[in-house]
């Protein structure tokens, strides 16, 4: 069912951009977006940002979006990240146009480069990369011209060619944009187009030993793809001259000899002039999200994986039980915009359970039993009572729960020496036991060590469904399960992975590996009904008072449950203080 947010999707300035381009005719009224990831890791919560932007924009427009691996640097990319990312694409609801990646369009940069030669707007420099820093100049001193810059044509044509034959040392030479070594912005310094790395490339091996710098390649991509609006976080505001820069000089929409290799295998795109927008990053508190520290993570064994329930990468979220309408519907209501900010992780709690209190069916389940025996019922009573699956939504259907006199009801709803206001089960006192009746405790039995195990009851008969008394009024009402029908599971009671909010900032020799929540992760043996053992892999229930849960993705089942917490019922953070 679709929320609030997701049937009007608010305003927000990309959304008035795209709009206006539309009604003005842009593009041919065509919009085109791409998520554009680099292999080098999962994909996490604010990569899931962008992916909403980009694969919604091109939803609601009636256009497409397109999944292009960001390969440039030779050397990087895994195989497991590539799946990982096209599965948590899907995962979040979306599918792409053309899938890529940026090597595909070698060919086509190496002639985009070799145009700029031939324009004058490119030259090939001998300064290492030492010399072409201290050349550059600083934000308030202007940088100086290479004594290279000034070569002709013909020589600059014939060293990038011998640079792409690999005729020089990795370093030596790199091939450079000639635009203004005195520009009040940095980036438009003769920045390097290409550079020599005699390194082996997973997609195209050996072919090429000159790599294109990422901010050549990526505008050039954009075009060759007929990506109409390139959307970006806020650092590359400052790159976007050099964007428009390159894509003014090489005019790809109307030289055709540049995109004409694509051809040959099938992968030609009507190539356009795109349009970079940039938008702030989504930062959240309570977690990491650089890829560096989440590889971290995972490489010093601090957490299981990078799919580990507790990460925040799409691929934990999606074991944790998170649900990809709630991160969707979380990216909705954050917003776009161009102010950076860090939002609260419980706003994501929030709309994970708002999702799944309507989405999720409800469970009982008992994670820290002690033993209910009900003396007036005779020992091997079985009675199947049937309890509707969502209180609020009657398409959930009914299941049947079985009952005996011997129940596992939880620790909590029991107290010896009530506290002010507890209204559950206390000796001498009554309480609902839910579906069942209500129950009076006669006696109270322990263990060796002085803890209870075991609270005897009487039933009283009169209150049981159907029965005269069946509306006296008791003030509490526990769950429970019979202990002859339950099934013994494996519950993870997952917490936030730092209990700090602001884990990444290092200060007084503390970094983010220092604030770990120890109490992150916490295994108890519990015990739910049957017919929550039989639930397939990753169904999403409420126990019910005890929070949401799922059925692990890859450990659970039927004959070994086990349930990871995806959140509490209520949020117990913002109260910790
Ligand atoms: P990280 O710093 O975590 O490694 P990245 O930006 O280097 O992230 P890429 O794989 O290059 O990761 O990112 C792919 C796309 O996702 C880029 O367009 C990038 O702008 C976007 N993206 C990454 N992190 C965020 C974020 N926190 N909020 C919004 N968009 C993001
Ligand atoms: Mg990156």
């Amino acid at each position: 069912m679709a929320t609030d947010a997701t049937v009007n999707p608010p305003q927000h300035f990309i959304r008035q951009i795209v709009a206006a381009d539309r009604q003005a005719g842009r593009h041919g009224g065509r919009v085109v977006t791409r998520f554009p990831p680099e292999p080098n890791g999962y994909l996490h919560l604010g990569h899931a940002k962008s992916i909403c932007l980009n694969f919604g924009i091109a939803a609601e427009n009636g256009g497409t979006c397109h999944l292009r691996f960001d390969d440039t640097n030779p050397a990087r990319e895994d195989p497991e990240f590539v799946r990982s990312i096209q599965d948590d694409v899907r995962w979040l609801g979306f599918s792409w146009g053309a899938l890529r990646h940026a090597s595909d369009y070698f060919e086509v940069f190496y002639r985009g480069a070799e145009k700029l030669v031939r324009m004058g707007l490119a030259y090939v420099d001998d300064l290492d990369a030492e010399q072409m820093r201290e050349y550059r100049g600083t934000l308030t001193e202007p940088g100086r011209n290479s004594p290279f810059r000034d070569r002709s044509i013909e020589e600059n044509l014939d060293l990038f060619r011998r640079m792409r034959a690999g005729e020089f040392a990795d370093g030596t030479r790199t091939l450079r944009a000639r635009i203004d070594m005195a520009a009040g912005n940095i980036n438009l310094r003769d920045p390097a187009i290409y550079r020599i790395r005699k390194v082996r490339h997973q997609n195209t091996g050996d072919a090429w030993c000159i790599y294109p710098m990422y901010d050549y390649a990526h505008c050039v991509s954009d075009a060759v793809e007929g990506i109409t609006h390139s959307l970006c976080t806020l650092e590359f505001e400052d790159h976007r001259p050099l964007y428009d820069w390159f894509l003014r000089q090489l005019d790809l929409p109307s030289d055709p000899s540049l995109t004409e290799p694509l051809r040959a295998n099938g992968l030609w795109l009507q190539p356009s002039t795109p349009q970079q927008i940039e938008f702030a990053r989504g930062n959240i508190s309570y977690t990491v999200m650089s890829k560096r520290k989440l590889l971290a993570l995972v490489n010093e064994k601090l957490v299981s994986g990078w799919e580990d329930p507790r990460m925040p990468t799409i691929s934990g979220l999606r074991r944790r039980g998170y649900t990809p309408e709630a991160i969707r519907l979380f990216w909705e209501r954050i917003g776009i915009s161009k102010q950076n900010s860090v939002i609260d992780l419980g706003v994501l709690e929030g709309c994970v359970r708002e999702d799944l209190e309507r989405a999720a069916a409800r469970r009982f389940a008992v994670l820290d039993p002690i033993l209910l025996t009900i003396s007036n019922l005779p020992a091997g009573h079985t009675e199947t009572l049937h309890f509707p699956n969502h209180p609020k939504d009657a398409r959930f259907g009914t299941r049947d729960v079985p009952f005996g006199p011997r129940l596992w009801i939880d620790r909590d709803d029991f107290m010896e020496v009530p506290a002010k206001g507890f209204h559950r089960l206390v000796p001498g006192g009554e309480v609902r036991l839910r579906g069942v009746g209500i129950a009076r405790c006669d006696e109270v039995l322990k263990d060796a060590d002085g803890r209870v195990s075991e609270v005897r009851c009487t039933l009283d008969p009169d209150s049981r469904p159907g029965m005269a008394g069946a509306d006296r009024k008791v003030k509490g009402t526990i769950h429970w399960v019979s202990t002859e029908h339950a099934r013994a599971a494996e519950i993870r009671l997952y917490d936030r992975l730092f209990d700090v909010p602001d884990p990444d900032e290092e200060s007084g020799g503390k970094t983010y590996r220092d604030y770990l929540n120890p109490d992150s992760l916490r295994v108890v043996r519990g015990w739910v009904e049957p017919d929550a053992a039989s639930l397939p892999p990753e169904a999403r229930i409420q126990f019910e008072r005890l929070g949401y849960f799922v059925a692990d993705r890859h450990d659970h089942s039927p004959q070994r449950p086990v349930f990871n917490r995806i959140t509490t019922l209520r949020d117990t953070w913002s109260t910790r203080g």
